[in-house]
């Protein structure tokens, strides 16, 4: 296929008649990766020494892919993709316990065939590419297999995971969200700055409420020799707890209440509350739980304004019945002394998120975490629309994912993205090329060090 290159710079219109069509259909993209605006840029944003505001890596010894294989435990390929995102909407063939990679990949390696396009593939495909030299839409069963063993050797040593985040993937510090150990987390990795996870807090109107000690309240209450028998000993406990975790070295507060619940926050009186605490859940409906977790969001949101921790709040892609955006203005309107970040652009929402943080720019973030791996396009228009209708300054980045290449991979996917959207915005006419430059840099790193003080400390 013949590709157009006679664009008009200010407009991006395709002016060669019969390519029309082609030019439209794919040719925009293409054009914009071999421009100079967008190789000028590229090659910057890889060299700036990125702040990730959002992943999931577990410390060495508890990372999630690590499978039985017929040549002793470790990671292999099985295991990366099914800690990845494609198994979230594809099927993926299952590794049984001391299978042979063979057996494996015969099934597995027809699994990609309707993804090829899908950001949920195509965010991986960097880390094979530029990590092992492997084109993965192309791969051979022989270039599958040694690509599997070198996985697996890999991950003999912790040092693999350290050279892929601070050199290979250029980053300097990361937020690891700990949502296996949410109140009790410790740094595990050199780069690493603590989250406090209150998702939990909500539900704690009685101790039977809490499975795992790495969630309770009460055990930390226990530990600590404080009472929590009433409601007014409970918020006590909630305070003591932020300041534990903040003198731990968190930075900021995360909620992941929006795969469980709407994000619909009422302000709920304390009476009302009280009628709650102290009932086990048989005892309890529906009702009475949504509010005592709105009372309970509330005073969060209070507590993270005392202690100066911003607010990650998932939004979007979760529970999408009840994780529009929108549903937070109530809640963010009345806390103006609280930083909130929305998280993952809202996805799909992307243009109410714009809306949002126009009118409350004041204190609110966008973290565009995750989004390009959800959709790559619209991670771009994201991109584009935000800067047009807020300050850049209010744009956070993340990987959002659970082990090296993960992140390696959404880390290229981004830096891409942010490439291609800018270039398009240079091409247009609309900004110099150093002022794109800037906006990434801000985007990929000063915003963070703004945002987040201690890692300016550091
Ligand atoms: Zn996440």
């Amino acid at each position: 296929m013949e590709r157009c290159h006679s664009r008009s710079p200010r407009w991006g219109t395709c002016l060669c008649g019969t390519a029309l069509l082609l030019c439209a259909l794919g040719g925009a993209a293409q054009d914009t990766r071999d421009s100079r605006a967008y190789r000028y840029l590229k090659q910057h944003f890889d060299q700036v020494r990125a702040i990730d505001t959002h992943d999931h890596l577990r410390p060495f010894e508890l990372l999630g892919g690590v499978r039985e294989t017929d040549h002793g435990k470790g990671m292999n390929l099985a295991g990366l993709w099914a800690d990845s995102y494609f198994p979230w909407c594809n099927a993926l063939t299952p590794w049984k316990p001391g299978m042979s990679f063979e057996a494996w990949w015969g099934e597995a390696k027809d699994d990609f065939d309707n993804a090829r396009a899908m950001s949920f593939y195509q965010y991986m495909l960097p880390a094979f590419q530029d990590l092992y030299g492997v084109d993965f839409n192309r791969i051979s069963d022989a270039q599958a297999a040694t690509l599997d063993r070198r996985i697996f050797n890999h991950y003999q040593r912790r040092d693999w995971v350290l050279e892929v985040v601070t050199q290979r993937a250029n980053i300097e510090w990361m937020l690891i969200d700990p949502n296996w150990n949410r109140l009790g987390q410790t740094p595990a990795w050199p780069f690493e700055v603590l989250v406090f996870n209150v998702t939990t807090l909500g539900k704690g109107f009685h101790p039977s409420q809490f499975k795992s000690e790495g969630d309770n309240p009460y055990a930390f209450a226990a530990k600590q020799g404080l009472a929590a028998t009433t409601l007014d000993e409970y918020l006590t406990v909630l305070d003591k707890l932020f300041a534990e975790r903040k003198a731990a070295g968190a930075a900021c507060l995360k909620t992941t209440l929006a795969y469980e619940r709407t994000l619909q926050f009422d302000p709920v009186t304390r009476e009302r509350a009280e009628q709650v605490f102290g009932k086990t859940a048989e005892a309890v409906s529906a009702e009475d739980r949504k509010a005592f977790e709105d009372f309970i969001m509330w005073r969060l949101c209070e507590l993270g304004a005392k202690y100066e921790l911003p607010f990650q709040i998932h939004t979007g892609q979760a529970r999408i019945q009840g994780s529009n955006p929108m549903l937070l203005v109530d809640l963010i309107q009345a806390n103006r002394e609280t930083k909130f970040i929305l998280f993952h652009g809202g996805f799909p929402w992307i243009g109410e998120m714009g809306v949002i943080i126009q009118r409350h720019w004041k204190n609110v973030w966008v973290d565009s975490c995750w989004l390009p791996t959800l959709s790559y396009s619209m991670a771009k228009r994201a991109y584009q629309e935000w800067i047009e209708m807020f300050p850049a300054n209010r744009i956070l980045w993340g990987a959002d994912s659970s082990h090296a290449e993960g992140i390696y991979g959404a880390t290229a996917f981004t830096r891409q993205c942010l490439a291609e959207a800018l270039a398009e915005k240079v091409a247009a006419g609309d900004l110099s090329r150093e002022e794109a430059l800037s906006i990434g840099r801000k985007i990929l790193r000063e915003n963070a060090l703004e945002l987040f003080p201690q890692l300016r400390q550091e």
